[in-house]
């Protein structure tokens, strides 16, 4: 049976559904009462403007350009695009490098589960 992704237009919530193809137009509540919208984002993470393929570039942590040889010198293993935006090789490299700085990333949160029959 195919999943299909709930979000709450009033709390935020969210469901991923297993249900019938024969039932993918039924509404859905969340628990707070409200009538959830279809997450179609959520269902197809590859349809939209993101790119999963190399490298992931990260400007919210970007360095100013003067920083740029001091981080290469710290960072060796970590490439600097030329405006100080750093660009990993993969999700690993990025997390070893939050890791290392001490930083933490906030994880994604945890989507609910329901099956309908
Ligand atoms: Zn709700």
């Amino acid at each position: 049976m195919p999943i299909y992704a709930y979000r709450c237009p009033e709390c935020d919530d969210n469901f991923d559904i297993t249900k019938p193809m024969a039932l993918s137009d039924s509404e859905e509540c969340c628990d707070c009462g409200a009538v959830m919208n279809r997450d179609y984002r959520e269902e197809r993470p590859n349809a939209g403007s993101i790119d999963y393929a190399v490298p992931k570039v990260c400007e919210s942590l970007g360095i100013t350009p003067s920083q740029i040889k001091d981080h290469q010198r710290d960072h060796p293993d970590i490439r600097v695009r030329g405006d100080g935006a750093l660009l990993f090789d993969n999700t690993k490299q990025e997390d070893d490098y939050y890791n290392k700085r001490g930083m933490y990333k906030k994880p994604q949160r945890q989507r609910k589960y329901r099956i309908r029959s």
